[in-house]
């Protein structure tokens, strides 16, 4: 039996999730047939880059499963120039998702993604990744804790955060601009957790709804859980 290219493993997932519902948009379609996932999953799990599933990345850490990285970025209704601002940035897989809609190949416009990682180890594997990959001019790896935002880009136009956070940080609004964006799951650690969009209203007060159940690895820092808790 011959085994199934990557290639076409990939085809078949983004023809699964159209038909499941999950991916509606053109633009995040494009992008999910574009960005290779495989090359952001760890050796001993590539086989299995096509499975609709979270898998391990290193650090007892994660890379999300493609129908919730397809969920998120049609939820986020990026648009091509965008400043997107990736909180957990992991293996750089969906950083590298929202860079092929913001600053799509071969356009003119150029939207910019800062991806900002706590983990060291995550941040070199996350820039090697998306180097091989093809989007290292399009995308910015930082390390840091991302729930105090990175202000140095600010605002952004939307922010995606993927670890699970008691509530939405408050810098994290602060940075976000005017009708800007924001999904992010909420609530306990290893518990129920809810997907939340969030847009900033001009008085900077947001207006959130909560779109369903998810479960994410904890958000660690200063306006997230404590480490100790997780
Ligand atoms: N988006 C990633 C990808 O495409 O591979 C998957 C992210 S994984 C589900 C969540 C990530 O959030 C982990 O890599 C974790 O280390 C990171 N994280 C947790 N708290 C953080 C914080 N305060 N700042 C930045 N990253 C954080």
């Amino acid at each position: 039996m011959f085994e199934e290219s990557f290639e076409e493993q990939r085809k078949k997932l983004v023809s699964r999730l159209v038909d499941e519902g999950v991916l509606k948009s053109e633009q995040v379609i494009k992008a999910m047939l574009a960005v290779p996932r495989e090359l952001f999953v760890p050796e001993p799990h590539r086989k299995y880059a096509y499975a609709d599933t979270p898998l391990p990345t290193l650090s007892g850490q994660t890379i999300s499963a493609p129908h919730m990285v397809a969920m998120m970025c049609e939820y986020l209704d990026l648009k091509p120039g965008h400043k997107v601002l990736e909180v957990g940035a992991g293996s750089g897989y969906h950083a590298a998702v929202c860079a092929e809609i913001v600053a799509p190949r071969g356009s003119a416009v150029r939207g910019h993604v800062y991806a900002i990682e706590r983990v060291m180890d995550l941040v070199i594997f996350a820039k090697k990744n998306l180097e091989r990959a093809g989007y290292s001019d399009r995308v910015t790896v930082i390390c840091g804790d991302g729930t105090m935002g990175y202000p140095e880009a600010a605002p952004y136009d939307r922010i995606l955060v993927t670890a699970a956070a008691p509530k939405i940080p408050l810098p994290l609004i602060e940075q976000l601009r005017v009708s800007g964006r924001i999904v992010i799951p909420v609530g306990e650690p290893y518990s129920i957790q809810e997907l939340v969009i969030a847009e900033k209203r001009e008085d900077g007060s947001v207006k959130s709804i909560s779109v369903g159940g998810c479960v994410f690895v904890p958000l660690i820092g200063r306006y997230g859980w404590s480490e100790h808790l997780t």
